[in-house]
């Protein structure tokens, strides 16, 4: 007899799971059981579901790599035992935590679908339900006895995406998040359509490896009219950056003022790897198109192509951890290696 797939569902916070403090008014966690009491409606899907939740649920603000590793952990104890995961987790960094986790689990065979929602369960308004429903179904859809989705997903407001192709582009909205690089995988209409040719495809005889180490010690900075050398030379002299994100302009652009560029040089010398990528929502860095992008490419600046900033910084995390040779690093970031790039 065919068995039911089995979910595992990991609360990690968000809004998703907050109530109104009584006192301050403000939205706070409270107990991932008083959660699952509001949605009744779980009994009725095609799947069981198994329930572990942070010991101390957390506003998505407060996220940070030791918690990434922990819900690697988490997926890497019960991979085998499960057919897909769902990770509830708030909204504000949800496409950080997604991103990174996409990278750190390899090989995957199996969904991770990340959502969370903008109005509390307990809100009668509240869009979690839809999306905490659906992202189950999408978790547990199967075909010929395999999971259908084998990648680190984002499911929200009726639509999967790749995770590390998204971004957090509304705080009021229900449709929070856009992936402007990449389609959606899935649409939830009337019928849950499937894009399939934009789903990865996972190498089923490859087993999953999980990578714990992340190196924290990078830093991202943001050009804008104005930036003064001063900043920028106090901040790169610190001893302890070994990675940093440049979010240029447009295809890659920034200022050719020679001490801006020095100030980059200088990053290069100490074999400090720099990732070009484009501050604009969509499209890709393409360095040397214009005068203003030439020097950086000759300078050995990596270009993140159309990768969005928050699978940079992951990426960037994730290769420094490994330990990559300087020869290769280059190469490695501008390989898409979950598919966060094109
Ligand atoms: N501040 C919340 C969080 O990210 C917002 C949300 O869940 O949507 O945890």
């Amino acid at each position: 007899m065919k068995t039911m797939p089995n979910i595992l569902l990991i609360y990690t916070g968000g809004t998703i799971g907050m109530i109104k403090d009584f006192e301050t008014g403000a939205l706070r966690n409270f107990n991932f059981d008083d959660l699952l009491k509001h949605i009744p409606e779980l009994k009725l899907l095609d799947c069981t579901i198994e329930t572990q939740s942070f010991e101390s649920p957390i506003d998505s603000s407060n996220m940070n790599p030791s918690y990434w590793q922990d819900l690697a952990s988490i997926i890497e104890t019960r991979y085998d035992e499960v057919d897909g995961f769902v990770v509830l987790h708030g909204s504000d960094t949800m496409s950080y935590t997604a991103s990174a986790l996409s990278f750190m689990l390899e090989n995957l065979a199996k969904p991770v679908i990340f959502t969370g929602s903008q109005l509390p369960i307990g809100d009668l308004r509240t869009d979690a339900k839809e999306n905490l429903i659906t992202s189950i179904q999408i978790a547990a859809l199967q075909e010929k006895g395999k999971p259908k989705i084998a990648e680190v997903g984002l499911y929200f407001e009726y639509k999967l995406y790749r995770a590390n192709r998204t971004t957090k582009i509304n705080a009021e909205h229900f449709e929070a998040f856009a992936s402007l690089n990449y389609p959606a995988l899935a649409e939830s209409g009337v019928h849950l359509s499937i894009n399939e040719a934009a789903l990865r495809i996972p190498n089923r005889r490859r087993k999953m490896k999980v990578y714990k180490s992340l190196e924290s010690q990078i830093l991202l900075v943001k050009m804008f009219p104005g930036l003064t050398i001063d900043i920028i030379t106090h901040l790169f002299s610190s001893e302890t950056i070994k990675g940093v994100v440049l979010e240029t302009f447009g295809s890659g652009n920034m200022t050719n003022d020679p001490s801006f560029l020095e100030a980059l040089r200088m990053l290069r010398k100490r074999n400090i790897p720099i990732i070009n990528v484009t501050q604009c929502s969509g499209g890709s860095v393409s360095m040397g198109l214009y005068e203003t992008s030439v020097a950086l490419k000759k300078m050995g600046v990596i270009s993140g192509k159309d990768i969005t900033t928050e699978a940079a910084i992951a990426k960037l995390m994730y290769l420094l951890g490994q330990e990559v040779s300087m020869d290769s690093f280059k190469t490695l970031f501008e390989t898409s290696l979950r598919g966060e790039m094109t």
